[in-house]
């Protein structure tokens, strides 16, 4: 793993991102090394040589003026890395914006596939209802050590139900959801009393990671290729459809509430937790044209 410790100006990024006006990310790159790493495509803006997955710059930025004028704004931590990588049990980076930030009474989301965050709980609790956010794309630990290098998934329910107990706002990503492999429901089982908010997500071979995924099923599912050449290569949605009416009935058998594609926080009240399906989100059709 190559590391260096680089000076930013800013470590505010305004967001493009639904939920959040701005988003933070205290190291460039990602030591999680995920096989299908939608922030990839950052590589082109980092004078690294290296494959993506295996150089780490920590960010050491100028200090943030007036903290509390971004009251009220949502900020996110972790959209094209992660703030609990490896590292930061050393360069405490994540650290030092928490405590920059205490105080500001901004909406804090944190996005992770670590437990360190756990380490943060004192700081993180002094924030108004933060949310923390865990990925998990399936139970078996050994598909884990296939796709990423990050916590193991027992690790990640750990921490989960950590902070649940802690009182601090949880959810999950079941993302990405690889067909054929990701027990869903499963999963849900797992989690879902200690979440408030569960996204599924369904994988997205956009990046230049379709290659590498498809061979690795070739290898190790072959009896899943077709299925992935259908669904990759023809562009056949069935299989989102059928899985998305078995979840419907699952989470309404056990009364969750159940929404597709949209943001429900806002103007109604639902049984918890909220099963959030993004199979369907606008974005993911449109890149779903194009591969
Ligand atoms: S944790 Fe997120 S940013 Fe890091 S490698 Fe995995 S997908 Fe990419």
């Amino acid at each position: 793993m190559v590391i260096k410790e680089i000076q930013v100006k800013n470590i505010l990024t305004k967001s493009n991102l639904p939920i959040a006006g701005y988003s933070i990310n205290p190291y460039i790159g990602c030591s999680h090394a995920c096989k299908y790493c939608y922030a990839a495509f950052m590589k082109r803006f980092t004078k690294h040589d290296e494959p993506w997955g295996s150089f780490v710059d920590v960010k050491y930025w100028e200090p943030i003026k007036n903290p509390q004028k971004y009251a009220g704004k949502t900020m996110i931590i972790g959209s094209v890395t992660d703030g609990y990588l490896p590292q930061e049990a050393i360069y405490k980076r994540t650290r030092a914006f928490l405590q920059e930030m205490q105080g500001s009474n901004i909406n804090l989301i944190i996005t992770t596939k670590s437990d360190l965050v756990v380490r943060d709980l004192d700081l993180i609790k002094t924030y108004p209802n933060p949310l923390i956010a865990w990925s998990i794309d399936s139970l078996d630990e050994n598909f884990k050590k296939e796709m990423d290098h990050a916590p193991s998934i027992q690790r990640r329910i750990e921490a989960l139900k950590t902070c649940h107990k802690a009182g601090i706002r949880t959810s999950c990503f079941i993302s990405p959801i690889f067909p054929g492999i990701t027990d869903v429901e499963g999963i849900i089982d797992k989690i879902a009393p200690y979440c408030q908010y569960i996204w599924l997500e369904n994988l997205n071979l956009r990046g230049g990671f379709k290659k590498d995924i498809l061979d690795y099923i070739k290898n190790n599912y072959p009896k899943l290729e077709e299925l992935y050449q259908e669904i990759y290569n023809k562009n056949n949605l069935t299989y989102w459809e059928k899985l998305s009416q078995e979840i419907e009935e699952y989470t309404k058998q056990k009364g969750y509430s159940y929404v597709i594609d949209k943001e429900p926080f806002l103007d109604k009240i639902y049984a918890l937790p909220i099963i959030i399906n993004y199979f369907y989100h606008t974005q993911i059709k449109q890149s779903a044209k194009k591969v």
